[in-house]
């Protein structure tokens, strides 16, 4: 598979397809990056979606939109975006079952989803902004030589981690009661104990374990589950107001050429909206790259 595409869309429900369709049908190449098939394939009946006399299963909605965007030319890879940045074009960093992978492309669409890990660590929530961050490349740089902590047990968390572990004077990883899903490399501490408290005053100062043991920290990482459409926005600089991205009436985020669609948006959480708004994004993206192209032939 070639690693340079025109558009990439993180996920394959029906807002990343909806966006392939025209994206590809205007002759671009389209790589659609996909770690499963998301909140579709977990609805048992879709009966509210146009044109189906008798329900569908989400599975198959999701199954015939997938093959009709291989149909027309759509690779898919399956694996977890881990981390989003721009430079001269976009570069996704993705993990794959057989290692991680960079991705190229001019334009990306994010239509992640809705599905935000939230953690179960009191007083956490009060600390957002104040030693509490969804995003180590945005926010490492307060914390050189400083104490983190980094929640979660999977890719991701250990990805925030990596990109915390040459600025901080220690980097921890807390799993929160739970195994590690992932090897981690021996500079990291782990704890794999539940929280039970965030204190400080006015910015965080220590967690607290079940056990009743206590660590000092200057700075938490939140990176559950997955990296969110919010996480991976925040990674380009692209605006975030309360966990959703900022877009325009074309759906473009505050960074140029990062489209989103679907339930990551917010607002309705239905087939019909996510497809909708894929599709509208898939159009503002042909557009977005015909006016690219105008702009870079003048200049040359
Ligand atoms: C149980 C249930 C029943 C429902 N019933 C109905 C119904 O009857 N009618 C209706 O209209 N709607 C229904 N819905 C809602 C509908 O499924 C959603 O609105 C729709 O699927 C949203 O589409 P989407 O493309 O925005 O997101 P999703 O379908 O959630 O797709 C998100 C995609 O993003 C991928 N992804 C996320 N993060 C990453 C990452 N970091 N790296 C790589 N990939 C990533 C996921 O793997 C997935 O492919 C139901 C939902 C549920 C959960």
């Amino acid at each position: 598979m070639q690693n340079n595409f025109d558009v990439l869309i993180v996920g394959k429900g029906p807002a990343g397809i909806s966006a392939a369709l025209y994206a590809l049908r205007s002759g671009l190449s389209v790589l659609i990056v996909a770690k499963d098939t998301g909140a579709l394939a977990r609805a048992h009946a879709i009966a509210n979606y146009y044109g189906f006399e008798e329900p569908i299963t989400g599975a198959e909605l999701e199954r015939r939109g997938e093959a009709q965007a291989t149909a027309l030319g759509a690779e898919i890879f399956t694996g977890e975006v881990l981390d989003l940045m721009f430079a001269d074009q976009f570069h996704a960093r993705v993990k794959g079952a057989d290692g991680e992978r960079e991705f190229l492309a001019k334009s990306v669409v994010v239509a992640a989803g809705s599905v935000r890990a939230k953690a179960p660590v009191s007083g956490l929530d009060a600390f957002e902004g104040k030693g509490v961050s969804y995003c180590a490349v945005c926010d490492g740089f307060f914390y050189r030589k400083k104490n983190v902590v980094v929640l979660g047990s999977g890719a991701y968390a250990l990805s925030e981690a990596k990109e915390l572990l040459p600025l901080a004077a220690q980097v921890s990883i807390c799993t929160l009661g739970e195994e590690p899903k992932v090897e981690i490399p021996a500079e990291y501490a782990v704890e794999k104990e539940k929280i039970v408290a965030v204190e400080g005053d006015d910015h965080v100062q220590k967690i607290r374990f079940a056990s009743g043991k206590e660590i000092p920290v200057d700075g938490i990482f939140v990176a559950l589950g997955t990296a969110s459409a919010a996480d991976l926005a925040r990674k380009t600089g692209a605006a975030v107001q309360s966990n959703k991205l900022v877009v325009d009436e074309k759906l473009m985020t505050t960074v140029p050429g990062l489209f989103a669609a679907g339930d990551c948006l917010g607002g309705i959480l239905q087939v019909a909206v996510a497809v909708g708004e894929g599709a509208k994004a898939g159009l503002a993206v042909v557009e977005y790259l015909r006016q690219l192209r105008t702009k870079e032939g003048a200049a040359k």
